[in-house]
């Protein structure tokens, strides 16, 4: 981490060195412009005088030169006013142009100032795997009756989680400032009152600011002390007798850092080193980017990259951010992508054009980093919330089919661009349809949600999950050849064949088979999917409960 963030730092002077190092050429090559203007008018020539010193409005604050900025934009408006006035050299304000430009030549050799680049004080990479640990899944269970606790205990055990048990508050608070658990899980009622367990949490936490969260169980399902939980902060509360189902599904979504894959920030301007200044800026607080400095790149990228938010210079050679914005919008998949645009544009009628035309923000330029952060996380994670709802399966959270088809195509175009490998297994539960009728739908219910969770702690947050509905379920490996894939899901068959599933005090297990593709030699996702069937298909003629690789591998 702290290697990621020197390597941007780096990359960052790196910019801020070259920016200064090409300022004297630009600055020349203004005055050159203008002194060939003074000689011949050029309509062409006026645009581009026009063009370049608007870049240098957005771009010089960014790279430390504050008062280039400001003398940029003074000559940008009066530019902007003759070339709006459609007289050209009549326009009076020509006379004023020597003098700006002038004023532009002087803020360009002020040195830059080092700190006027605020660098954004967040640094969190977002690629961090997402379970932690299975030996620091430590959680507290703080209760008075020493039989039920106990009980509890073994069975979180088996799941994974390291149990340290109180049967009283005293060392209580000591232990979590010590040993940091991940979870406390809290009963109500104490000898000390009915409602001791909820008011020893508040006394704690005043005095900790960096507490975990709290599962309060009771057998008190009264308002009163529901309500007294909720000021306490509590994470959940779960009445007793406990459903330990419905209590391992709390605990780990509340101990799981589920960071999420980066955020992919598209970023379109024709400004390279405003471009990567704003990518770095990106990267520095864990996020993904791209560039595009010429527009007609974009129809390329979209497809591989998917970004998650796009960041567009409003003013673009050949075509306007507005119109940009209008054709990706013209693709289904984008409809929804949130779209900021950016500019020195400080006129409120071309804001309001940018939005008709599908843009939800704008930003002015120079823009400060922790403002292009907030910005960009606030929209990209409203998104996620969304799109959430859309991708995820309700059963199990893992992704629906359609969402697992789209990330398929996107993994199987990066491991083409990077010539790597990636693989695709089909997972299927065993006579499954037995299970239902053994034990009952509800039961059928429990064996899914158990493989989903299983899948999703043996797998690295880069493997794809999915949920082809029913008992199917695809896994996607990119960077694993099929060898690799297959004894991953070994390991996860064998661990799961043997998990104690129980239906109304009956307790059974269930397996399941699994077939593997790997591209190369499959290459699209159509033969992936048809080669890990057939091999599913053999894995279950050949007596179930095995993972088998395609045939040509
Ligand atoms: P095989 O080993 O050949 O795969 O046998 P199977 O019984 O698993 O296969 P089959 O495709 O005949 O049956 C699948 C069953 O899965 C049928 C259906 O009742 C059950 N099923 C599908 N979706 C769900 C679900 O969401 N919940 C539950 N409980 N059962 C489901
Ligand atoms: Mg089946
Ligand atoms: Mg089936």
């Amino acid at each position: 981490m702290a290697d990621a963030k020197e390597k941007v730092l780096a990359q960052l002077r790196a910019l801020r060195a070259q920016y200064a190092a090409e300022l004297p050429n630009k600055l020349q090559q203004l005055r050159s412009i203008a002194t060939r203007l003074n000689l011949q008018w050029d309509d062409e020539l006026f645009r581009t005088l026009h063009r370049q010193t608007h870049s240098l409005t957005g771009s010089g604050a960014t790279f430390g030169y504050a008062d280039l900025s400001h003398a940029a934009r003074d000559l940008e408006l009066l530019l902007k006013t003759i070339l709006e006035s459609g007289v050209g050299s009549q326009h009076p304000g020509i006379k004023q142009i020597d003098g700006l430009l002038a004023k532009l030549e002087r803020a360009g050799k002020i040195p830059a100032s080092s700190t006027a680049t605020a660098e954004p004080a967040i640094f969190q990479p977002r690629t961090q795997r997402h379970s932690i640990d299975p030996d620091k899944r430590l959680i507290f269970v703080v209760d008075d009756d020493t039989n039920i606790a106990h009980e509890q205990c073994l069975q979180y055990e088996l799941h994974g989680y390291k149990v340290r048990e109180f049967h009283e508050f005293s060392g209580l608070q000591a232990a979590i400032k010590k040993d940091q658990p991940l979870a406390i899980i809290m009963d109500v009622v104490f000898p000390e009152g009915d409602l001791a367990g909820i008011e020893k949490i508040i006394e704690i936490r005043q005095s900790n600011t960096d507490f975990p969260p709290v599962i309060f169980v009771s057998q008190r399902e009264d308002l009163e002390a529901r309500l007294a939980s909720v000021r306490a902060g509590t994470a959940a509360y779960i009445t007793k007798p406990i459903d330990l189902s419905n209590m391992i599904e709390t605990l780990d979504r509340l101990t799981t850092v589920d960071l999420g894959a980066p955020y992919r920030i598209l970023i379109i301007d024709d400004d390279a080193s405003m471009a990567y200044h704003n990518a770095l800026m990106l990267q520095r607080a864990g996020m993904e980017t791209e560039v595009i400095t010429e527009p007609g790149r974009l129809l390329d990228v979209l497809p591989v990259f998917q970004p998650e938010l796009i960041l567009m210079d409003l003013y673009l050679p050949g075509c306007t951010g507005i119109e940009l914005a209008a054709v990706i919008r013209q693709h289904e998949a984008y409809v929804g992508t949130p779209i900021v645009f950016f500019s020195v544009e400080t006129d409120i009628s071309k804001h309001l054009a940018a939005m008709r035309a599908g843009g939800d923000d704008f930003l002015i330029k120079p823009i400060a980093p922790d403002h292009l952060l907030a910005t960009v996380e606030s929209r990209v994670q409203r998104a996620r919330t969304i799109t959430s709802f859309m991708i995820r399966d309700s059963l199990t959270g893992l992704l629906n089919h359609t969402a697992i088809e789209e990330q398929l195509e996107r993994e199987l175009g990066l491991q083409q661009r990077h010539d790597g490998v990636l693989s695709y297994a089909l997972i299927d539960l065993d006579h499954f349809k037995q299970v239902n009728d053994h034990y009952g739908h509800a039961a059928g219910d429990k064996v899914i949600r158990g493989l989903s969770r299983l899948l999703r702690q043996r797998f690295r947050q880069t493997d794809l999950l999915g949920r082809y509905g029913g008992e199917e379920f695809v896994v996607v490996l990119p960077a694993s050849d099929a060898t690799l894939a297959a004894r991953l899901l070994e390991e996860v068959r064998n661990d799961f064949s043997r998990i104690q599933f129980t239906a109304a005090d009956k307790a059974f297990t269930v397996s399941f088979s699994a077939g593997i593709a790997s591209a190369p030699p499959y290459n699209s996702a159509f033969t992936l999917q048809e080669e890990a069937d057939r091999a599913l298909y053999r894995a279950k003629q050949a007596g179930r409960n095995q993972i088998l690789i395609a045939k040509s591998h």
